[in-house]
């Protein structure tokens, strides 16, 4: 554990990116997004678009938060990450795989467009992608599923609370048009096999799993630690497993802006349209944000802004080295 010194340092630089943050105008904010209500302008926008919370989790399980930080929002997309761990967990790489590759997609999440040449969604972090690997996980039936993808996310989040809200869920059934017609078109070239309602619902009940920037920041800190919780300290995802899962969010977790998240802010990330993120610094910590606007990638203006610059301002980005040159520049001037 860190010294109550370097403790208060962290704390001071989260406050201080935290108001920054908070008092840029969000410029970039398109809209925003609820369940059962779908997409609406920030000229309606009340309150609730103000919600913000940073929060970092170390692999040693040290806790910082600031903002926000108990308000609950439901998980929507970064759910994926997890279904599809389980599903690499309960079928295996070569069986996953053939059934949705780990391609970039480079359209948006809700693309009707799949791997033609391969038969299969592009990736798993597009909802085509998501419906089959819902599919995969295995489970005499739905409810099975569902206790099997909600236990794996209280297992890496460290909170037996996490549960589905009934609300939200009701909502994004009410509205699920767009994914029913994926679920459907997709059974009809072969690409699910089991009961498009069935499937839909399972992916739309994980997308409500209610959560907090807190519970991000310790799904991501256990994600860089290989599998292992920070809080409990149990392995609860095969650490090799992982290892795949973080390169599909590398390569594709920011929805059609992953290209330009890898090159600017360069680590393993995933976005949902609550405006949650969480970014994996491997080996070392997780990040969770939570501010409710939107860019027009469906992404978190604040989410991406405070990624960015924690990655800029700390080294983080996995190919950077400039830090190392930093201190051998210094080391050779002292010498
Ligand atoms: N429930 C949303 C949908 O399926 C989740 C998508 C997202 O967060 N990008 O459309």
């Amino acid at each position: 554990m860190p010294s109550p010194d370097a403790r208060r340092r962290v704390q001071a630089r989260l406050d201080e990116l935290h108001e920054r943050c908070r008092a840029e105008p969000p410029g970039a904010v398109q809209r925003y997004y609820a369940s059962g209500r779908g997409y609406y302008p920030p000229n309606e926008a009340g309150v609730e678009s103000e919600h913000f919370a940073i929060a970092g989790v170390t692999i040693d399980g040290d806790v910082h938060e600031v903002g926000d930080a108990e308000h609950v929002f439901p998980l929507q997309s970064l759910s994926k990450v997890f279904s599809y761990a389980l599903a690499l967990a309960d079928r295996g790489r070569e069986h996953v795989l053939a059934r949705v590759g780990v391609e970039p997609s480079g359209d948006a999440f809700n693309s009707l467009r799949f791997d033609e040449r391969h038969k299969r969604p592009f990736n798993p972090m597009v909802n085509a992608g998501a419906l089959v690997t819902s599919e995969l996980v295995a489970g005499d039936d739905a409810d099975e599923r569902l206790a099997r993808i909600l236990a794996v996310l209280r297992a890496c989040a460290g909170n037996e609370a996490l549960a589905v809200d009934p609300e939200t869920f009701a909502g994004e059934l009410a509205t699920a048009d767009h994914n029913r017609g994926t679920a459907y078109l997709m059974r009809s070239l072969g690409m699910l096999h089991g009961d498009a309602e069935e499937v839909l619902r399972l992916y739309l009940q994980q997308c409500s799993v209610g959560v907090t920037a807190r519970d991000l920041a310790v799904l991501a800190a256990t994600l860089a630690d290989g599998g292992v919780n920070p809080l409990t300290g149990d392995q609860v995802l095969p650490r090799r497993l992982v290892r795949d899962v973080l390169s599909v969010m590398y390569s594709c977790g920011m929805y059609d802006f992953a290209g330009s998240w890898s090159f600017d802010v360069g680590l393993p990330a995933k976005s949902g349209v609550s405006g949650g993120i969480f970014a994996v610094i491997p080996g070392k910590f997780g990040i969770g944000v939570f501010s409710p606007g939107l860019d027009a990638y469906g992404n978190s203006v604040r989410g991406i802004d405070v990624c960015s610059e924690l990655s800029d301002r700390l080294g983080l980005h996995v190919f950077a080295t400039e830090q190392e040159d930093a201190v051998l520049a210094r080391a050779a001037a002292a010498s």
